[in-house]
């Protein structure tokens, strides 16, 4: 074989090498220790490496759009409707077409034309104190408007993207009208000034200064794996009563990413029975691949049933949800 030609070969194969096990590069707004395991568990399953960069979910999304064609970055992976509706809005993520991935995520939970894909719900419900409260004494969101509640009532601020949706959903339940109503009512009933974060506000609670509240499960299971929170119960409004609101965290396919097949990939194995559990374990929100069992820290909370709203009616609704929310002064 003459020198060239050898050359040329071993060149092949060394890059055709490369190919089959890339670096993927994740932009994630996840807190690494709810994630890294997750990339370790399927670099050793399958040799890819994966590189993570976080950041603040709307910073993450300018950077991939500065960055253009160059961006380094492979997948997306944020929480909130929202904000990956935002991406895909932007043009960054190219529409997953993989059959196992659309079959495993039930279109309710996957953006328009599939450019993203739900990996957890979060749901976010009704917490009560449960020496002040009886469980009886709760039916649903719109029910903690009823003056029973006056001077009982704790929320999180509007400015929160979590209350926005929460308020975009009841939009799309109930209308503008009774939403507005509603709202106004917790604003009447609250009993301190809004929190700035879901933890303060169910500490708030399990000491009896709330005795009752809205926010994200997962915050109850970190202060239960901490030994506090013995006084908080959990409280599911029932399928007819609007059922339970619920957000995702998810992940896309950023359209200039040089590593698209791979990417997919990745995707398709974080929707697999195996990557769902570990993620669940990590992070104390709900598998969003039927028949994966939620951690053993939220299993006693039992089942829900969700609300009957689609996400991306959720974040279409969402400007409408801040100036309702603005005109009747929840702060
Ligand atoms: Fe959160």
């Amino acid at each position: 074989m003459p020198l060239l030609s050898l050359i040329l070969s071993l060149f092949i194969v060394v890059s055709a090498f490369a190919e089959s096990s890339p670096e993927l590069t994740v932009y994630t707004s996840r807190k690494t220790h709810l994630i890294e395991p997750l990339f370790e568990a399927y670099s050793k399953k399958t040799g890819v490496s994966i590189k993570h960069i976080n950041g603040k979910a709307g910073v993450l999304i300018q950077k991939i759009k500065q960055e253009g064609a160059k961006t380094k970055a492979d997948v997306l992976i944020t929480v909130d409707a929202g904000n990956l509706g935002q991406a895909a809005k932007m043009g960054l993520l190219e529409p997953l077409a993989s059959k196992s991935l659309l079959q495993s995520i039930s279109k309710k939970d996957r953006g328009t034309n599939n450019l993203w894909v739900g990996l957890s719900l979060r749901a976010r419900t009704i917490f009560y104190n449960k020496q002040k409260v009886k469980k009886e004494e709760l039916a649903s969101y719109q029910g903690l408007a009823d003056e029973k509640w006056r001077g009982r009532l704790c929320l999180r601020t509007s400015r929160k993207v979590y209350n926005q949706s929460l308020v975009a959903a009841l939009i799309s339940r109930l209308g503008e009208d009774r939403t507005k109503k509603i709202v106004e009512g917790w604003v009447n009933n609250l009993t301190k000034p809004v929190f700035t974060s879901d933890s303060q506000l169910l500490e708030a609670i399990d000491n009896g200064i709330c005795q009752v509240g809205i926010a994200n499960t997962y915050y109850l299971a970190r202060m239960i794996k901490k030994g506090d929170a013995s006084n908080v119960g959990v409280f599911w409004p029932k399928q007819s009563d609007g059922g339970v609101h619920v957000n995702v965290s998810g992940a896309g396919v950023i359209k200039s990413s040089a590593h698209k097949k791979q990417a997919v990939a990745f995707l398709e194995w974080l929707v697999t029975k195996e990557a769902q559990a570990i993620f669940a374990g990590l992070n104390d929100e709900y598998p969003v691949v039927e028949g994966v069992a939620p951690s053993e820290t939220i299993k006693k909370w039992g089942a829900f049933s969700r609300e009957d709203v689609s996400l991306t009616e959720i974040g279409a609704l969402q400007k409408k949800a801040v100036f309702l929310m603005d005109s009747v002064k929840y702060r």
